[in-house]
């Protein structure tokens, strides 16, 4: 096998998956139209995720006026402890695709991570990212740019779903996630956990924490792992033909820990890694290879899609 070599994914990457909008059952809502942009009206706005995000944002626009180098750097480590470690590696590589296996305490704390960085519960954040590769770029994806790029950006979070379409977008996605506990714990807990999260920071360092490491880090975090729904479905190269407008972008592969090789990822979503070629740098990838070397990352589908290996089944 030759690793130079990046060859196209197999037939079965490139068909789109069957649409569970079929099953439906009697009183579900269509299933696909929940992320319409044409159903986004001024009802359908969730003020709560809105005020959220406009109070982070605010807090970072403020953040620089209390600025000290300790807070600074408190920021830098959490926003790669929830960013890489909660989102990449928990939310995205561990719970979404089952791409590798965590023993506890890692199993708990990269998904505590995962909660602290503000992108919603595991179940919420898994079952959205399913439903975005079941249908990237086609009818029903949450978040294509062929929807506009500031929908697939930032708008469409501001979409209000309620409990019956949460649970049935639950039902249809994340049946596996849906039997266990701790997430079920995380999906009852994540509002009070981010508010006694700023409430920590506030006693620990003040101000000066509470603006740089919880409204800066989540607001640079947040754009950093956006991008990847709209930048890397816009601009950048593709290793792989896919059916689906992705992209590597190296400067979202810095900012979201690897995660900007999106093409790579589409063509094989299963697998651990996101950097395909030798200068693809993927952070998150790295600290699974230390979580493995510990012993609390097993089962790690760490293939390499090269050569015959470039049909691997992802599923
Ligand atoms: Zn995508
Ligand atoms: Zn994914």
């Amino acid at each position: 096998m030759s690793p130079q070599t990046l060859q196209a994914p197999s037939r079965k990457h490139r068909r789109l998956k069957p649409a569970p909008q079929q099953q439906i059952e009697k009183g579900d809502v269509p299933l696909y139209d929940l992320y319409d942009p044409r159903h986004f009206n001024l009802k359908s706005v969730d003020w709560v995720v809105l005020g959220w995000m406009s109070m982070i944002h605010i807090g970072a626009l403020a953040a620089p006026f209390y600025f000290t180098w300790q807070a600074f750097v408190g920021m830098l480590v959490m926003h790669w402890a929830t960013c890489s470690i909660g989102i990449c590696l928990g939310y995205h590589r561990f719970l979404s695709h089952k791409s590798l296996k965590l023993r506890q305490p890692a199993r708990f704390l990269v998904t505590l991570c995962g909660v602290l960085s503000g992108e919603g519960s595991p179940l919420m954040w898994s079952a959205t990212h399913r439903v975005h590769h079941a249908r990237s770029d086609h009818h029903g994806d949450p978040h294509t740019p062929n929807d506009g790029s500031w929908w697939s950006h930032i708008i469409w979070l501001f979409m209000n779903h309620d409990k019956k379409c949460r649970d049935q977008l639950y039902r249809r996605y994340t049946p596996d996630l849906l039997k266990d506990r701790m997430l079920l714990f995380f999906e009852k807990t994540y509002g009070p956990m981010l508010f006694a999260s700023g409430i920590a920071l506030y006693a620990f360092g003040g101000l000066p924490w509470l603006l740089w490491g919880l409204c800066f880090r989540m607001f640079f975090a947040y754009h950093s792992t956006w991008f990847v729904n709209s930048a890397t479905h816009i601009w950048g190269y593709r290793n792989y033909d896919t059916d689906d407008r992705s992209r590597n972008l190296w400067w979202v592969a810095l900012l979201a820990y690897g995660e900007g090789w999106h093409n790579n990822h589409h063509a094989h979503p299963r697998l651990a890694r996101a950097g395909h070629k030798w200068w693809e740098i993927d952070m998150t990838f790295y600290a699974i290879r230390v979580l493995q070397f510990v012993g609390l990352a097993y089962e790690v589908d760490d293939r390499k899609p090269v050569g015959r290996a470039a049909a691997v089944a992802d599923e």
